[in-house]
Parts: structure tokens; C-alpha cells; sequence
């Protein structure tokens, strides 16, 4: 049952779709006939949904993603980038040729490759010399003819205190670098000086997966979440819509905020095969129904504006701009005047329960996800 739930998160319809058409439950991922027995009951006479505690809190289905995304066609053009996934080369199950023809055949006309870096081992996360090496791969496949333009990204490790773990010479050569937060994520305090540190980092444009969450497992980070994207807005760093299932990170609650200091987004599938690249429609119905304003989402830029973006972001953090800053500031007008009162995170207060005696162990079953590299994987306590 616990694990049809997270699985939930991901089937394509609704179950009472799949009833409706005369179809069997077991035909969604992880329901047997047990599981199937449940769900024809609640169908049958619906009971009230409990409310789910703050680890299940602010998540929409994969079914519900694209319901949103049929009734705003207009935000199609943010599918034709996807700025997170991984290969083979750190925690990926395929190559990097496999993840371009698989977002090409689900119409993605831009991938940034992301790998990890070398301080996420348990990855097997990239040195220098392995990231230059990927670049002359990611070159070959260019000059071959790939069918969609690949992006030579990383997604690097932070620390608590904001610093990354690789060569800024290294990075600069990257057309997208994202930086994560992977360590003390359990801290129950308020993260606003991580994150402000970690957005003002010179080396990184997007913010990945800011919370940490990860569904049923971890509930993530809390900050003053204003005040954070305030100082997304003013450096430029996006902040990410990871939008893997059990993710969800950021999830709509937050983004509305981040939509009124008027701050960027990046969406990213964080895939690690082929079959999750669907996915990106999770991160794009959470902008939709956060109201982020389509031209502060970088997928929705063509692959000049993304690299003009992102040199202006490099540029204005080294402090060799001031031309970015009021760009930047375009919006931030309107975005006071509808700015929150409260200063805290009305979110993060149930936000504080019970992380550490959430189990570590994967989900039943999660072993053969894990190895099939056609199914989506068991949460992930890193990456
Ligand atoms: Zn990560």
C-alpha cells in the first residue's frame, strides 16, 4: 500500500479512469489485487481524504499534471527544455546519447546533462577531469548531429556554507551550472543564511532541488522563503522545480512566493533514465498553478537567450555588471506591492515534525526499480 502510494504520484491516469474504461486497477504501477480491492471501494463511495502530514504534503500526480497542462497549451514552450538529469557517467542508468533520444521523441528540443560532482561519492560524482571529458563527448555528439541541442551542465555540490567543490575555470566553460544542497538536510532551524549563501554562490545560476524533500522519506528545509527569493531575484540564480516525482522541489506553496518577489525558475526532470523524462509536465503544472509568470521560467528561453541569461547571471554576480541588476529588478515593482505580510514561512511551521524517525531504508521493491532502468527509482537519500 506504501508503495502503490508513491507510485501514485506517478501513474498516467486516474484510477477511476482506468475503471471507467472497463480496464483492471493492476493495471497501474504497483497495484496488485489487494491494493485493487481498496481502491474500487474508495471509488465506490468515496471517503474523505485524511489530511496528509507534512512528509505527503504538497505533491500533485503525474494524471494531475497533465490535466493542467491540456487546459494551458500555451505553456507547451516550456516543455522544449529540461535542465536536470543524470547518465551513466555518475548515477544515470544510460548514456547520454539515450537520454537526447528520449527527450527528443517526447518533443524536448533542449537538455542540460547534469551530472553530480566529486564530492557526492556515493554518486559517483565527476572530478575536473572527468567534466572536460564529458565535454569533448557532448562535443562529438554536437558535431555528429544530435537531433537536440545538449547542454554541458553539473549539478554541483554545496556545502552548508554555500561553497562548491569544483574549479570555477571548469564551470565557466559549462553553458548551465546548478548548485544542491545535499548534506544537514534534516536541520530543523531556519535555512535562510544557507540559502542566501547558496544563491549568492558566483559559480551556480539555478538553486536544485532547494527543500531536500523527498515523499514519505524527508520532509526538507525551512527558511524564510520571502527574504530567500528576494535574493534569488536580485542575483539572478534561478531557483528549481525539481520535478521528480517524489520531489516535487520546489512545490507550488513556495513558488508562490517566488512568483511575487519575481525571482526565476528552472524546471528539471532530474531523471535518471529515459522513461522519467515525461516528468518535466509535474514542474510545469506546479509553475502553472503557482502563477509563475512564464518569462521568468528559463526552459521557456531559446537556447541564445538561456546562454545570454546565464552569462548576465555570471557577469552580475562577479560584479562586472550593473546592466543585470536592473533587468533583474524589472519586476520586483509589481512584486512588493503584492508581497506576503508575514515575513516567516507560514508552510515551514508544519515542516518541523518528526524527520528523524522517518525510516531510511527504500521501499520494498525498490532494488529491482532501481536495476530495470526502464521504471522510475526508490527515493534517493543523496543526489
Ligand atoms: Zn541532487
Amino acid at each position: 500500500m506504501r508503495r502503490a502510494s508513491r507510485s501514485a504520484l506517478m501513474w498516467p491516469e486516474e484510477a477511476s479512469a482506468v475503471q471507467e474504461s472497463g480496464r483492471r486497477l493492476t493495471e497501474l504501477r504497483s497495484v496488485g489485487p489487494f491494493t485493487a480491492h481498496f481502491i474500487a471501494e474508495w471509488l465506490r463511495a468515496a471517503p474523505e481524504p485524511p489530511v496528509p502530514p507534512p512528509l505527503r504534503h504538497g505533491f500533485i500526480t503525474y494524471a494531475q499534471a497533465r490535466v493542467v497542462l491540456e487546459a494551458h497549451p500555451e505553456w507547451r514552450e516550456a516543455a522544449r527544455a529540461d535542465h536536470q538529469m543524470h547518465t551513466d557517467e555518475t548515477d544515470g542508468s544510460s548514456t547520454i546519447e539515450e537520454m537526447a533520444a528520449a527527450a527528443a521523441e517526447i518533443g524536448r528540443e533542449r537538455i542540460a546533462i547534469t551530472d553530480h560532482s566529486k564530492t557526492l561519492r556515493i554518486t559517483n560524482g565527476m572530478d575536473e577531469a572527468r567534466l572536460v571529458a564529458q565535454g569533448e563527448h557532448i562535443a562529438a555528439i554536437k558535431a555528429g548531429g544530435s537531433e537536440i541541442a545538449v547542454l554541458r551542465g553539473i549539478e554541483m555540490d554545496l556545502t552548508p556554507e554555500g561553497a562548491g567543490d569544483m574549479d570555477p575555470e571548469r564551470l565557466a566553460e559549462l553553458d548551465l551550472v546548478l548548485g544542491a544542497f545535499h548534506s544537514k538536510l534534516r536541520l530543523r532551524d531556519d535555512q535562510s543564511d544557507r540559502y542566501v549563501r547558496g544563491l549568492e554562490n558566483p559559480d551556480i545560476q539555478v538553486l536544485a532541488h532547494p527543500r531536500g524533500r523527498i515523499y514519505n522519506f524527508r520532509v526538507g528545509l525551512s527558511c524564510d522563503w520571502q527574504r530567500v527569493a528576494r535574493r534569488a531575484a536580485e542575483t539572478g540564480t534561478a531557483l528549481e522545480i525539481d520535478s521528480y516525482p517524489d520531489r516535487q522541489d520546489l512545490d507550488i506553496e513556495r513558488l508562490r512566493i517566488i512568483a511575487a518577489e519575481g525571482a526565476w525558475v528552472s524546471i528539471g526532470t532530474d531523471a535518471h533514465t529515459p522513461s522519467e523524462l515525461v516528468f518535466l509536465d509535474i514542474g510545469i503544472a506546479a509553475a502553472i498553478l503557482a502563477g509563475v509568470p512564464r518569462d521568468h521560467i528559463l526552459n521557456v528561453l531559446s537556447a541564445p537567450e538561456l546562454a545570454e541569461r546565464v552569462g548576465l547571471i555570471r557577469a552580475t554576480k562577479k560584479g562586472h555588471s550593473n546592466e543585470g541588476s536592473t533587468i533583474w529588478q524589472g519586476v520586483s515593482a509589481s512584486a512588493s506591492t503584492r508581497r506576503r505580510g508575514s515575513r516567516a514561512d507560514p508552510a515551514s511551521s508544519d515542516v518541523r515534525t518528526e524527520v528523524d524517525s522517518v525510516p531510511t531504508r527504500p521501499a520494498p521493491g525498490a532494488a529491482s526499480l532501481r536495476t530495470s532502468g526502464s521504471k522510475p527509482r526508490t527515493p534517493r537519500r543523496k543526489g
